[in-house]
């Protein structure tokens, strides 16, 4: 196992820390340095730099706009995208990218995965329901298969979807239907693509505890999907839906913006006096605490790279995912209960109204505390989306305990 970055890989840090600082929109800087939502263009002019530069999608095959980038090059490039604070590209590209390039159709590929990568289609995720969140395949949306009057086959879709991020901005939605309630759960379910502009799709948003509309209610009323929009066969579904999922948590542990996070945290405790008027940074106990926290994630971050050299030897990642995950998710989330403690009175949320274009919510904290409470009620939902981590920790204890 070799750790130890090269030195071709101290020049390729360098390429793309020049090439990031000189091509990161200023006026998106700007907002993310204060945690201000994004709206659809601004998350789309970023998109459309990258893929103009051909760093888009580094990891996917280079035939689909990948770079050919070794795993170290690509967890450079992530370190620097997070260093910088850029955000992500429009939503779901990661996960439905490699769903069309491994299963999609000639067709899909042309028409669904070169606009979505080139930011001409945005797309969501109807994957939960109300009923259905970690019991995934007990989803119950409902597709009936007919013949129309244009001797065409269709779907006749009928359900609910929940948590769906984004649905608002999206032109097209990934969603799963059971079409075979007879069968075993998982063996009757079919992945379908639905253009979410088809009659009887509608988008309720639902407003989060930090007053930002990033999730929705989607609801899906005697809506006609062609047949050729399947993904996969006819209830066979699930071996998509599962292979969709891996790419999920792909990078979620979020090391870089963890390494950030710390420093905007040292730079909130180095404004805020405590009791005795000395800045908090010069607290003792207070130090102790961001000590601990850096402790955590360099260990998170060895265990990262482990992965990675695990990895450049050609073994996939097994359990490492499920634990990164729940490391990243941990560690942020403490980083945000410190930056929120730091903050103190300043990180209350006094809210004006709600959000308006883009999400966002005025608050009349000071700069360095803007958006540390709603920071740390965001931040609540890591450890519960892309698996919740105590499903996490089941599939540790299956794979590594043989529980
Ligand atoms: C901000 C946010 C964005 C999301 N975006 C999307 C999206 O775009 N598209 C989409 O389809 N979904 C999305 N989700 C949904 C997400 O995948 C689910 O919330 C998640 O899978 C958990 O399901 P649930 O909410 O139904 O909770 P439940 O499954 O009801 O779980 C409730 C609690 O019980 C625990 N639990 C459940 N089963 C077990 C078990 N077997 N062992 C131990 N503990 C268990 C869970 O860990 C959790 O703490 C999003 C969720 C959030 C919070």
């Amino acid at each position: 196992m070799d750790l130890a970055f090269k030195p071709e890989h101290a020049a390729f840090r360098a390429e793309v820390r020049a090439w990031i600082e000189a091509s990161f929109p200023q006026a998106i800087r700007d907002k993310q340095a204060t945690g201000e939502h994004l709206n659809k263009e601004e998350i789309l002019s970023w998109h459309r730099i990258l893929y103009a530069k051909g760093w888009l999608t580094p990891s996917w095959p280079t035939e689909y706009g990948g770079t050919g980038w070794d795993p170290v090059q690509r967890y450079i490039w992530s370190e620097e995208l997070a260093r910088a604070n850029t955000c992500q590209p429009s939503f779901g590209l990661g996960m439905i990218g490699p769903v069309l390039y491994t299963f999609g159709t000639p067709e899909q590929k042309e028409t669904l995965l070169k606009p979505t990568v080139a930011g001409d289609i945005w797309w969501c995720q109807g994957y939960s329901e109300p009923g259905a969140g970690s019991d995934l395949a007990g989803l119950s949306t409902r597709a009936e298969r007919f013949t129309g009057d244009d001797g065409k086959d269709y779907y006749r879709v009928n359900g609910q979807k929940t948590w769906t991020t984004q649905g608002q901005y999206a032109d097209w939605g990934f969603f799963l239907v059971r079409t075979d309630p007879s069968a075993k759960k998982q063996e009757g379910i079919t992945f379908l693509l639905i253009d979410m502009k088809t009659p009887g799709v509608s988008v309720r948003p639902i407003i989060t505890i930090d007053g930002g509309h990033e999730v929705n209610d989607t609801f899906l009323d005697n809506v006609i999907v062609p047949v050729e929009n399947r993904i996969g066969q006819e209830n066979k579904g699930w071996t998509v839906a599962k292979f969709l999922l891996g790419h999920e948590r792909t990078g979620i542990a979020g090391v870089a913006r963890s390494k950030r996070g710390i420093e905007r945290l040292r730079d909130v405790a180095a404004g805020v006096e405590g009791d005795d008027g000395t800045p908090l940074l010069r607290d003792v106990s207070f130090r102790r605490k961001i000590a601990e926290l850096e402790i955590d994630l360099a260990a998170l971050e060895y265990t990262e790279l482990r992965t990675l050299a695990g990895e450049s030897s050609g073994r996939g990642p097994g359990p490492e995912a499920s634990l990164l995950k729940v490391r990243g998710t941990e560690i942020g989330q403490r980083l945000t209960e410190l930056t929120l403690e730091a903050a103190g009175h300043y990180g209350a949320p006094y809210f004006r109204g709600f959000p308006k274009e883009g999400g966002n919510v005025q608050s009349i904290s000071p700069d360095f505390a803007f958006k540390a409470g709603p920071t740390y009620f965001n931040m609540r939902k890591t450890s519960i989306f892309g698996g919740s981590n105590e499903i996490q920790r089941n599939i540790m204890a299956k794979a590594v305990l043989g529980l």
